[in-house]
């Protein structure tokens, strides 16, 4: 008997070739009816017996391809028009608009095998790409996503193309970027002065790859610089000429065979290495491979390693010798992603030998995505390509609202109807350069929205860029306190809604309602308030800010406050030749003269690390605790006793006092503890003083939130959430959105909302 079905998906089904698979499908299960874009995702109509429409219906979601993405399905009973065939009908204004922007997608296994087959058309064409893989974000300059309103509109399709682009059965059907070595975009190579190197290319880079040469390849969203992972010296070029002493560098490498030789993998991870997204996966490092140039991730036991995502990596691993590539962003310290032409050999000169390019525009620089997997779930790091402007659909209207984010780790987020779209990470604001390239980024996305922003939400942190920021728009500012942003970001990243939480909140630096900083919070709190229930004791934080590159600075602070005199002479027995400088701190305190009030958990590994003399000065944000984790046995998580430490009800506020924490590490520390010891001590303090001022609080129905930069640490992550499991907690951690400051601007906007 003939049934019809109304069948309404929705998420990422425009542009991921949706239409031309359910067409298929259709005369796969002999279906009748018509399928059709529309303004919130795709209509179907179905007819046919009830079997067949039944496996019609499963497969549309079990058969998905490989881009797509389904947020909702909606399957009604319809009345039988008694179609005779099955057809794609043309797109349909009806509906709210829903609007989902396509991601870059890394090369997909079909393209990858005719990239490499002899015979094919597209052989060695290093832009091929069809509707499953691709450049998206990065080469649109208007919605609707069609190729007029893309980079690609200056090259015209020669007739095959157009022909498998015109085809609805093709796989190329409406691939915007579709080209061929005839009519589409190509890749050359320069020497660093302009020369012009005629040959192939490949071939040639593969070869001054070898010969210790630095390449900047133009890539999907932004130059990378490149070289030999596994020649010390041309590693230490590239960290001198780009002058980052110790920064971990990213890898790519060939495949996963190649990869296993070097890291240790699990399922997971090795999902998301071969994911569309291909984001950078910090592995742990094989103790036992010695392929990798020490200097790439120098004193760290993890990796960050990626898989080949254009087809241009794809050609150049195919290539004799070459397995494991350092790619790094080239990016002028502290500037956005280097993606202009023009502006690559001025930048790259004194940087790169050699740069290769192409004449397919970057519209918008997009980096490299950062996951790392913590038991079994992934965390992202930095959500950008492969992730960016994938929306968040929220259950309330987020309509006209604007987040600016953070002053470190920036990303923005935009609220349209009850989608939020966070932007790719911009990085730390403090250069005109990366203040342009936030407003422009942002313009770009908002243009493409239309959305006029009513309400713009900041941080509540005097002097962070965003104060500035906010004045380009006309709307209502909104401020919003740091930490009960983390908190909301995470309850929206797990879906939880419209009741009190309470969130444990560790990272390195907010701004408090009381002026001073924040940072290791205990907040009970929803999307419209939030009350602050425990936190670290102060100390003062020398020089402010600045002692965060000079973390031994701030253990002398932080010994000062808590001990004293005695706090004094320890500093003076662990930093043997900066007596004079001592002196001068402890001065400033005792004087309050540019000192503030700080108790946050960055700061206090700060102050771990350079007692134990593994960081006193950071060349890149975080070093000190990246450091002392890498240090930490996570074989030992709550199976180790911790360090005595205090807590203290001062006026129905619980108060974190390490001070004797520290004196035993110091005590420790002169009596030639091992460091691993004391720093998997510490972290074990770390997480006992939590979950006793969990208990103190007594709040036991209560889901519980963790974010904040500090949980990127898998031993805080672990240890806090095990322990509290057992209490009898439901405990949530970040999943989709950073749990460090790249999560904030989801957080700020939520909140704004309810305000
Ligand atoms: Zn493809
Ligand atoms: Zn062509
Ligand atoms: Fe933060």
């Amino acid at each position: 008997m003939q049934t019809a079905k109304s069948i309404i998906v929705r998420g990422r089904v425009q542009g991921v070739g949706f239409r031309p698979f359910i067409f298929g499908l259709a005369s796969d299960y002999n279906i009748v009816g018509t399928v059709q874009n529309n303004m919130d995702g795709v209509s179907i109509i179905a007819e046919g017996d009830i079997n067949s429409l039944d496996k019609f219906i499963n497969a549309i979601q079990t058969r998905l391809p490989r881009l797509a993405k389904i947020y909702e399905y909606i399957v009604r009973d319809n009345e039988l028009a008694g179609f005779e065939n099955f057809s794609i009908i043309e797109s349909s204004k009806s509906g709210t608009s829903s609007l989902v922007i396509p991601i870059d997608a890394s090369i997909c296994p079909d393209c990858s095998e005719e990239l490499l087959n002899k015979d094919n058309k597209r052989y060695n064409y290093p832009f091929i790409n069809c509707t499953q893989c691709g450049p998206r974000y990065s080469i649109i300059s208007a919605l609707p996503y069609d190729r007029p309103y893309t980079s690609m509109e200056n090259f015209k399709m020669c007739a095959d193309c157009r022909e498998e682009y015109d085809n609805p059965l093709d796989r190329r059907h409406h691939a915007q970027p579709n080209a061929c070595e005839i009519c589409g975009p190509k890749y050359e190579l320069y020497r660093i002065d302009g020369t012009l190197i005629e040959g192939n290319i490949v071939e040639h880079v593969a070869e001054l790859i070898k010969s210790g040469n630095i390449v900047a390849i133009k890539g999907i969203g932004g130059y990378h610089l490149v070289c030999d992972a596994t020649n010390e010296s041309v590693v230490n070029k590239l960290r001198q000429r780009k002058n980052r002493p110790s920064k971990p560098l990213a890898i790519m490498a060939k495949n996963i065979d190649e990869i296993n030789k070097i890291c240790s993998f699990n399922i997971k991870e090795r999902d998301l290495l071969q994911s569309i997204e291909s984001p950078i996966v910090l592995l742990n490092k094989r103790s036992d491979s010695n392929i990798i140039a020490e200097s790439v991730a120098p004193n760290l036991s993890q990796l960050g390693v990626m898989m080949p995502y254009t087809p241009f990596h794809v050609l150049l691993f195919n290539e004799n010798n070459i397995k494991y590539l350092v790619m790094t962003s080239a990016n002028p310290s502290g500037l956005p992603m280097l993606y202009k032409d023009c502006e690559a050999f001025t930048y790259l000169n004194n940087i790169a030998d050699y740069i290769v390019s192409n004449n397919r525009e970057i519209l918008h620089a997009i980096d490299d995505s950062v996951v790392q997997v913590i038991e079994s779930s992934a965390s992202i790091i930095r959500r950008a390509r492969g992730y960016v402007p994938e929306p968040i659909t929220t259950q309330s209207s987020c309509d006209s609202i604007i987040a600016l984010g953070s002053q470190q780790k920036n990303t923005f987020s935009i609220g349209r109807n009850s989608q939020i779209f966070i932007g790719p990470h911009i990085g730390d604001l403090n250069s005109v350069e990366v203040y342009n390239h936030f407003l422009s980024e942002f313009n770009h996305l908002n243009k493409w929205m239309g959305v006029n922003p009513m309400k713009i939400a900041i941080d509540l942190h005097p002097s962070f860029t965003t104060n500035e920021l906010a004045k380009e728009f006309s709307g209502e500012i909104v401020k919003i306190q740091h930490h009960h942003a983390h908190l909301v970001s995470c309850m929206v990243d797990n879906n939880i809604r419209d009741e009190n939480v309470i969130g444990i909140i560790l990272d390195g630096t907010g701004y408090g309602t009381d002026g001073n900083i924040w940072g290791f919070e205990i907040l009970e709190g929803n999307e419209g308030s939030f009350e602050r229930l425990a936190h670290l004791r102060y100390t003062n934080l020398p020089g402010g800010d600045k002692s965060i590159i000079e973390p031994w600075k701030n253990a002398v602070g932080m010994l000062y406050s808590l001990l004293g005199e005695r706090g004094k002479n320890y500093s003076k027995k662990l930093f043997k030749d900066q007596s004079d400088t001592i002196n001068i701190i402890c001065n400033m305190i005792d004087k309050n003269l540019n000192s503030p009030l700080a108790g946050t958990c960055g700061r206090l590994f700060d102050a771990v690390a350079s007692i134990l003399g593994v960081c006193t000065k950071a060349t890149y944000d975080g070093e000190a605790a990246i450091i002392l984790s890498n240090l930490a046995d996570l074989n030992l998580i709550n199976q180790i006793e911790s360090y005595s430490y205090d807590i203290l009800n001062e006026d129905n506020l619980f108060i974190i006092d390490f001070s004797s924490c520290l004196e035993r590490i110091i005590e420790d520390k002169f009596n030639n503890v091992s460091n691993e010891y004391i720093a998997t001590m510490f972290h074990q303090t770390v997480v006992n003083s939590i979950i006793d001022t969990i208990i103190l609080l007594d709040k036991i129905d209560s889901k519980i939130v963790l974010s904040g930069g500090s949980f990127h640490n898998p031993y805080l992550l672990l240890g806090v959430k095990s322990k509290l499991n057992k209490l009898g907690f439901e405990v949530y951690s970040h999943r989709n959105i950073p749990t460090n400051d790249g999560g904030l601007s989801l957080g700020q906007l939520v909140i704004a909302s309810k305000l």
